[in-house]
């Protein structure tokens, strides 16, 4: 399973949290389990970490982060057929 459909599938389980996190760090991996995809964050890779107002705290590969980002504000996992941009409409 790819990312986005991993994240797609915690996020709608609550495995993810949707709200937003309160406090976010950035930092070189530490081998920690990334709340995302499950592989571990190396040291070469950059870990995002969040904590919610709730206690929890997650931490995700920054390629994670995007995606796990980009579907808690959108709604959508990629490719979404559905989605549509929000956009202001004119009255005519
Ligand atoms: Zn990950």
């Amino acid at each position: 399973m790819d990312v986005t459909a991993l994240i797609a599938e915690r996020l709608a389980s609550a495995v993810l949290p949707s709200g937003p996190p309160t406090i976010q760090w950035a930092g070189y991996g530490r081998s920690s389990k990334c709340d995302g995809c499950d592989l571990p964050i190396h040291a070469k890779q950059i870990e995002d970490e969040f904590d919610f107002a709730d206690g929890r705290r997650i931490r995700l590969h920054r390629d994670c982060t995007n995606e796990w980002t980009k579907q808690r504000l959108t709604g959508c996992a990629a490719p979404c057929k559905n989605f549509k941009r929000p956009v202001g409409r004119r009255s005519s």
